[in-house]
């Protein structure tokens, strides 16, 4: 770790850490099994306050700041990456009602965050990456803006209850708006079956005709793009923090198996070769958890964090599966198969590489970055 905790923070590490080995670690392959989450491990995560970790104290959350977060998601997503992807959904979403919602919106929809799920919808069927392509609409008539179309493969689609989407209101220009489950014209569509951390819902959204005044824009006109790229930010930070995770338990299980099991007379642990795929797992941990710590200190600190927090979900999306191969390989057969969860983890942590950005779309953006560094 290279960030020295405050007090508070130190607390909540410790709550977060003893909450997770009790209730979440046990339930870790259940939850890829059957696809979801059992109500009363998620009944548990609200009551215990999950939901309101970042939502200012003003409207009934904890207020932590960035680098708190992020520690939260990889306590949480070293016992379960798909609770921790779940978290993450809402959380980019609820930053960015913070950052850009009008105060009447923040004050009514704040207070929801700390025990509804949110979830942030900019891809559409036709692709993701190349926002400028999105058809999903809203168009201006008297008071009202009329919304229509559809979103997909949302993190919590189907389980979130409020969602920020990012819809046409121009040729090439995008605007962010706020919708609510219960407004009219709202309507859920397909789950998808990922075949990969199973248990965070991920699904469609319809807008049907659906009516909202100017509160439930976010930012202005025209600021879809930059307010979708901001969501982004925040969350490669979180999935930095989920790469880790994964990492930190391939490591416990590596550990625990290659103490266990023997080479006729001597445990594994003790051929060079199994020591080998250790040391890069533990190298891989570490080298992504100093990316997005750093990433969340910045944030914190109020700085330019792109680039870094861009590293950190590029850097750590392959170094997570990388180890996960590796440790399955500790495994051997056993880590093929469905007894044991390194098979899942190694399917969990392939989807980092497409969900908030995939990977090519950030070579782009890194390369940029550095680029303009020189000038
Ligand atoms: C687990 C998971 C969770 C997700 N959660 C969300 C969510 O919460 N909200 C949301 O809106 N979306 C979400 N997505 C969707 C995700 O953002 C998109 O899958 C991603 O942006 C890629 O879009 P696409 O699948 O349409 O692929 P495409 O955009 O069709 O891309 C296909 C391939 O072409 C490459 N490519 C395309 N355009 C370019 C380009 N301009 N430059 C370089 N390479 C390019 C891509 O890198 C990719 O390899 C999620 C996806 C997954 C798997």
């Amino acid at each position: 770790m290279s960030v020295v905790l405050k007090e508070h923070q130190q607390m909540l590490h410790q709550m977060v850490v003893d909450f997770s080995r009790k209730e979440i670690k046990p339930l870790d392959m259940v939850i890829d099994k059957q696809k979801g989450y059992p109500k009363t491990l998620w009944d548990k995560i609200v009551e215990t306050g999950f939901l309101g970790l970042i939502v200012p104290k003003e409207f009934g959350g904890a207020d932590f700041d960035p680098v708190a977060e992020a520690q939260t998601i990889f306590d949480v997503a070293s016992n379960s990456a798909s609770v921790a992807f779940t978290l993450e959904g809402h959380y980019k979403t609820v930053d960015q009602l913070k950052k850009y919602g009008k105060a009447s919106l923040k004050e009514k929809y704040l207070p929801e965050a700390n025990k509804r799920i949110f979830g942030f919808g900019s891809t559409e069927p036709q692709g993701g990456s190349n926002v400028m392509g999105h058809t999903a609409s809203a168009v201006k008539e008297g008071d009202y803006w009329i919304l229509n179309g559809n979103k997909t493969m949302i993190t919590n689609g189907g389980l979130a209850e409020v969602y920020l989407v990012l819809l046409k209101t121009a040729e090439n220009e995008l605007t962010c708006f706020l919708v609510d489950k219960d407004m009219p014209g709202f309507k859920y569509g397909k789950q998808e079956d990922f075949f990969g951390m199973r248990g965070t819902p991920v699904g469609e959204i319809f807008l049907e005709n659906v009516k909202v005044t100017d509160e439930y824009m976010l930012g202005k006109i025209g600021e879809g793009v930059m307010i979708g790229d901001s969501a982004h930010y925040d969350a490669r930070i979180n999935m930095g923090a989920i790469a880790a995770g994964i990492c930190q338990h391939a490591l416990d299980i590596v550990l625990d198996y290659a103490t266990e099991r023997k080479a006729i007379d001597k445990p594994i642990i003790d051929l060079f070769s199994i020591q080998n795929k250790i040391t890069e797992i533990a190298i891989a941990k570490e080298n992504t958890q100093l990316l997005y710590e750093e990433a969340a200190k910045l944030k914190s600190q109020g700085k330019p964090y792109d680039k870094v927090s861009t590293m950190a979900k590029s850097y750590g999306s392959r170094a997570a599966f990388t180890s996960c191969d590796h440790a399955l390989q500790v495994l051997g057969g056993y880590g093929y198969s469905n007894e044991y969860p390194v098979e899942h983890l190694l399917r969990d942590a392939r989807a980092l590489q497409i969900a908030e950005g995939s990977l090519e779309k950030m070579v782009i953006e890194i390369a940029k970055s550095v680029q303009m560094e020189r000038v």
